[in-house]
């Protein structure tokens, strides 16, 4: 086995595999950017390399700096986690030349799987059923319509080279075909310097399912289930599972041996996923192999029981693999969701800053990795994965259950993230029906908001919840205002009723409860038993850890403990709960009264500019001064988080001035144009 490794990634995976060494008693040499130099990742490894400036293009890209660190500290192996350079043949192939070893196959194999075309051609050697396409670069566009007729509309325009969603454009009709054409080379070449683009049939309402699999260098190759990964997003996965609940043991042996059958024709060796397609007829289909570990991989740990990163090591150094296929067992059920900096309600663009505060999560059957801590910095360097958090149960509903509570808690304050969104998706009906398809997000969502109102159940939990922390904090006030009444005057209240009102956005619920804030005779514990009635439905609450100006707050309502995460807004109270998040406003019966007569707030003007609603590189300026301009047009592209966002006009209008250019840097709020009158 190795003595230490150099890891050629950041943040969460870095530290995931760090843990894992830690185990086995590998050293592990960090690599950072600027600034990264003081991430927890760097801090967790024994030893670190700085690399360069703080763009991956002149740090974590850069292969001989990789090499020569690795070499430098006495490496015997790069791990090259996920992301950056984990599927590039080049690094693969100069790790090995450098005498070291690569933690992944051969680098001939990454180059093949890393082919699109000639990865859907090894599949279909090794007799594994790949979608119905024409598997070969197009670019005439006679051809490209002749080709479409035959395979049937609609279809689907992929690149050879690509990755993480990028380049796909789908066509539903021939007279779409020379734009989807052009605006997919346009990106592919973009994001891979390679613009070769082939056709496939567009799978409708399919869904998304890959195998684990895992192959030594001595012929062993094993499935280690499935993962089910159809909540995207643009093509990119934001709810994971595993098993699926599309899956029974039939499929599963099918699509397993079918996983299998093409590791071993193409000589695989190491951790690979194989994703397939699953159409709404129960077919299956070949799409791609992902030659790394899966950001998504903690969810086949938690349900097998296995370290897929020790088994990356053992066989990265020419072991046998331990185990055999029929002594790989699934277990239970384990459901992982991304945690993003991104803002859901702003067309999801990314989100960055510094955390100012985070509530680590831990308890039983919940799985966190995360990069982050207070303090992290959120840059627009690298992607926006803060962590993953997963959760598992003896069953798909209690894997939910309890993943639905973590995130109940998991707090992360300074960047705006999809937290919320992933809860909102954990308690959607079909979700919990785990009768999804790819499509679901489209289908059930708006900006992040699903389209189904909230449970009034979960609602009146959030009311009981604002009021609670709100009365008692008004009457700590009280108390600490008169210190000598309250000792005197202690004796417990508990007949008197408080009555609020409580309004979150549309909904006013009226508030009725018992029981008082009240110290024991030591001055230590507070009552814990209340009475509510949110509308006149009862609701016994305990209070069993009551502390003030916390942003978690843990009830039990009715013998169940619910978590909430709270920020103090003045008289308001951000609350969320479930993937339900709103500002509630509470009143006294007398000052809801009154608030009946305040005027309504005046809609502002907005100002005659348009400004960055994210941080990030102006890339281009897509319009010049003088120009006619309509409400919703893209005048300006930044990017941020390697993604380019479109920055939309907000009103029709002319072009007084532009105010930036190419190749700026720009902060939220920078004016970017300002517009004439
Ligand atoms: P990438 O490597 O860019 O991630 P994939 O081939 O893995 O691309 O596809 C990403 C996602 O795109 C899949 O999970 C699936 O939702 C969708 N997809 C890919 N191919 C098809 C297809 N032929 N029909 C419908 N959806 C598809």
């Amino acid at each position: 086995m190795f003595e230490k490794i150099l890891i050629a990634n950041r943040g969460e995976i870095a530290i995931r595999i760090i843990k894992t060494c830690k185990r086995l008693g590998i050293k592990t040499v960090a690599v950072y950017s600027d600034i990264d130099s003081r991430s927890l990742f760097v801090r967790e490894a024994d030893e670190a390399v700085h690399l360069g400036p703080s763009p991956s293009s002149a740090s974590y890209l850069v292969i001989s700096k990789l090499v020569e660190a690795a070499l430098a500290h006495n490496c015997q192996a790069i791990h090259p986690g996920y992301g950056f350079l984990s599927e590039s043949a080049s690094f693969a192939a100069e790790v090995v030349a450098a005498g070291l070893i690569f933690i992944g196959p051969s680098a001939e194999v990454v180059a093949t799987m890393g082919d699109k075309i000639a990865a859907k051609n090894m599949a279909i050697k090794a007799g594994v059923p790949v979608v119905p396409g024409c598997n070969q670069a197009l670019s005439d566009l006679a051809m490209i319509r002749e080709k479409a007729a035959e395979i049937g509309y609609p279809v689907l325009f992929k690149p050879a080279a690509g990755g993480g969603g990028r380049g796909m454009r789908s066509v539903h009709g021939p007279d779409q075909l020379a734009s989807a054409l052009q605006s997919a080379q346009d990106e592919t070449r973009k994001a891979f310097g390679d613009d070769r683009i082939f056709l496939e049939k567009f799978i409708e309402g399919p869904r998304h399912i890959e195998v684990q699999i895992m192959a030594d260098q001595h012929g062993k190759v094993l499935s280690l289930g499935e993962r089910e990964c159809s909540i995207q997003r643009r093509y990119q996965k934001v709810i994971e599972e595993s098993p699926s609940p599309a899956v029974d043991p039939i499929l599963r042996q099918k699509m397993g041996d079918m996983a299998c059958a093409l590791a071993r024709e193409a000589g695989y060796s190491n951790a690979g996923t194989v994703e397939f397609i699953l159409d709404q007829h129960g077919d299956f289909f070949f799409m791609e192999m992902n030659t790394r570990l899966q950001v998504e991989h903690p969810i086949t740990e938690m349900v097998t029981g296995l370290d897929l990163v020790e088994l990356q090591l053992r066989v990265a150094a020419g072991q046998h693999l331990p185990l055999n296929q029929d002594e790989v067992q699934m277990n239970g059920w384990a459901i992982e969701a991304r945690i993003c900096a991104e803002d859901p309600s702003r067309s999801f663009l990314p989100s960055t800053g510094l955390i100012t505060r985070y509530g680590y999560l831990r308890g039983d059957n919940i799985r966190l990795d995360s990069g982050i801590e207070a303090g992290s910095v959120i840059s627009v360097f690298y992607d926006s994965l803060l962590a993953k958090v997963a959760a598992w149960g003896p069953n798909r509903d209690a894997a939910r259950q309890t993943l639905v509570q973590a995130l109940n808690r998991y707090h992360i304050e300074g960047v705006i993230t999809n937290v919320d969104f992933a809860n909102a998706i954990l308690n959607h009906p079909d979700f919990s029906a785990g009768t999804m398809t790819t499509a679901f997000i489209e289908e059930h969502f708006d900006d992040g908001v699903s389209r189904l109102a909230p449970p009034r159940k979960h609602l009146e939990a959030m009311a009981i919840a604002v009021t609670t922390v709100y009365h008692n904090r008004e009457n700590l006030m009280r108390q600490s205002l008169k210190p000598m009444i309250a000792k005197v005057g202690s004796s417990p209240r508990a007949e008197v009723t408080h009555r609020y009102m409580v309004k979150g956005e549309g909904d006013i619920f009226a508030v009725e409860f018992k029981g008082e804030f009240q110290n024991d005779k030591q001055g230590e514990h507070p009552v814990r038993a209340w009475d509510f009635w949110v509308d006149g439905v009862h609701y016994a609450v305990k209070t069993p850890e009551f502390e003030f100006f916390r942003r978690r707050l843990r009830l039990e309502i009715n013998k169940e403990i619910q978590y909430f995460r709270l920020q103090y807004r003045q008289n308001f109270i951000w609350a969320a709960f479930c993937g339900i998040s709103r500002i509630f406003e509470i009143y006294t019966p007398q000052e809801w009264e009154l608030a009946q007569y305040m005027p309504k707030e005046q809609t502002r003007i907005g100002a005659n500019e348009l400004t960055s609603p994210l941080p990030g590189m102006v890339v281009s300026v897509l319009i010049n001064e003088g120009e006619r301009v309509y409400k919703g047009q893209d005048l300006v592209v930044i990017e941020s988080m390697k993604m380019e966002s479109g920055v939309a006009s907000p009103c029709d209008g002319i072009i007084d001035a532009i105010t930036t250019r190419p190749g700026v840097a720009v902060e939220t709020g920078d004016v970017l144009i300002s517009f004439k009158g």
